[in-house]
């Protein structure tokens, strides 16, 4: 079976390096949709909204103020963030005990974009990325600055985004199954603090790379979303495979 034939149909060839970005603001659904379609195209999945989360769950939980950049960024790296990846999804590790039931709790996600936006804290986490990149080179890899600052070579860059109230519909439903107690109101008041400090912050904002494809979620559906992109990353496999016979 030639690469095309196979990049048509299942995981994508074994043997290639193949790392996918998928960026955009809160709500867009992208832990949802990367993890799926890493499963579709057999890639890994990384997380990477989960190490910021972290880095704000360890602090706060350690009396460290959010504004102390270098002792943060100083707690993150000792934490030793790494994914144990026989679970499904990989379960984030600090301090080498399983973190992933503090991560989406109210107080860390009020403070986890404070604390993304501080330089050193950044640093530790590229660094830390581009190392897990390396180590698992086949990966859907999501978050803010994925495809314009940690992986500026991926093969697919992808940027999602929906309107402001569809996102904060999805977070509400989200937290609604997670049994966190959450009104709209407040939904909604903090993914727009959110996308603000997201989106303005001096060091990785969130952007659309100029090599980006922006893909609009509002009108789709979960599984169209994830079709879509299958889609995208499916025929820059194939014309790869094209070239590279032409070559
Ligand atoms: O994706 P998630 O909502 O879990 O991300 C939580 C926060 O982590 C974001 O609002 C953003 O402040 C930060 N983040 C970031 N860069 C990334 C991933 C997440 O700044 N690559």
């Amino acid at each position: 079976m030639s690469t095309a034939d196979r990049a048509e149909s299942g995981t994508l060839p074994a043997t290639e390096p193949m790392i996918v970005t998928i960026d955009g603001p809160a709500g867009t659904g992208k832990s949802t949709v990367a993890r799926e379609l890493a499963i579709r195209l057999g890639l890994e999945f990384l997380d990477t909204g989960a190490m910021y989360r972290a880095a704000a769950a360890i602090a706060l939980d350690r009396g460290i103020a959010l504004d102390d950049e270098q002792g943060v960024a100083r707690a993150a790296l000792e934490a030793d963030l790494h994914f144990d990846w026989s679970a499904d999804p990989p379960a984030l590790m600090a301090f080498w005990v399983p973190i992933v039931d503090r991560l989406r709790q109210p107080d860390v996600s009020r403070a986890v974009s404070p604390v993304a936006s501080l330089p050193a804290v950044r640093d530790v986490m590229v660094r830390r990325q581009r190392v897990i990149g390396q180590q698992h080179p086949r990966l859907v890899t999501e978050g803010r600055d994925q495809g314009s600052i940690v992986f500026p070579d991926a093969e697919v860059k992808i940027y999602l985004d929906a309107s402001r109230t569809v996102r904060s519909r999805r977070r509400f439903d989200q937290l609604q199954e997670a049994g966190i107690p959450a009104s709209m109101d407040t939904v909604e008041h903090e993914l727009a603090d959110r996308d603000h400090r997201d989106s303005t912050r001096a060091v990785g904002p969130l952007i659309c790379p100029e090599d980006a494809l922006l893909v609009d979620t509002t009108e789709m559906d979960f599984s169209e979303v994830v079709d879509t992109l299958e889609t995208i990353v499916r025929e820059r496999v194939s014309s790869r495979a094209g070239a590279g016979a032409r070559a």
